[in-house]
């Protein structure tokens, strides 16, 4: 088992992430600072400013050129950050009859995936989380 790490802005648990998501996901000139082999976590809390951090190495949201969807609950976030779909378009999609995640991509012609591993900021697939929107929104109504 991997050790825990502990956001050192918050000091809560965090969740380790891939060092190619960090690379992809800082600005550019912060890139030559991203060592790959270093063990980066990103900091979930979406109360705290911290994003990814590794032993040397502790960054804040401002220093990403994507908003994250687990700290910022706004429409304009990306959901899915293959195809740069966002939480507001989802939402306008199932309130126009989409039921799933097929539905929602042909609504928008936003059906880019399989990028996932680097340009979603948590270096996962975004389909859980998609889905979640989708729901929250049906439940809303
Ligand atoms: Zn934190």
């Amino acid at each position: 088992m991997e050790k825990i790490q502990i956001c050192p802005g918050c000091g809560l648990p965090a969740v380790a992430v891939k060092a190619e998501a960090v690379k992809y996901n800082v600005v550019e000139s912060l890139q030559g600072l991203i060592n790959l082999k270093n063990k980066w976590s990103v900091c979930v809390n979406p109360a705290c400013d911290c994003s990814y951090f590794s032993n040397t190495l502790e960054l804040s949201t401002k220093d990403l050129i994507v908003s994250l969807f687990f700290k910022d609950k706004s429409d304009n976030v990306p959901i899915c950050y293959c195809s740069n779909l966002t939480r507001g378009e989802i939402k306008e999609a199932v309130k126009n009859d989409c039921k799933s995640i097929d539905d929602v991509q042909n609504y928008t012609k936003k059906d880019i995936t399989g990028m996932c591993e680097e340009r979603n900021p948590l270096g996962k697939c975004c389909r859980n989380v998609f889905l979640r929107t989708i729901s929250d929104t049906f439940n809303k109504d």
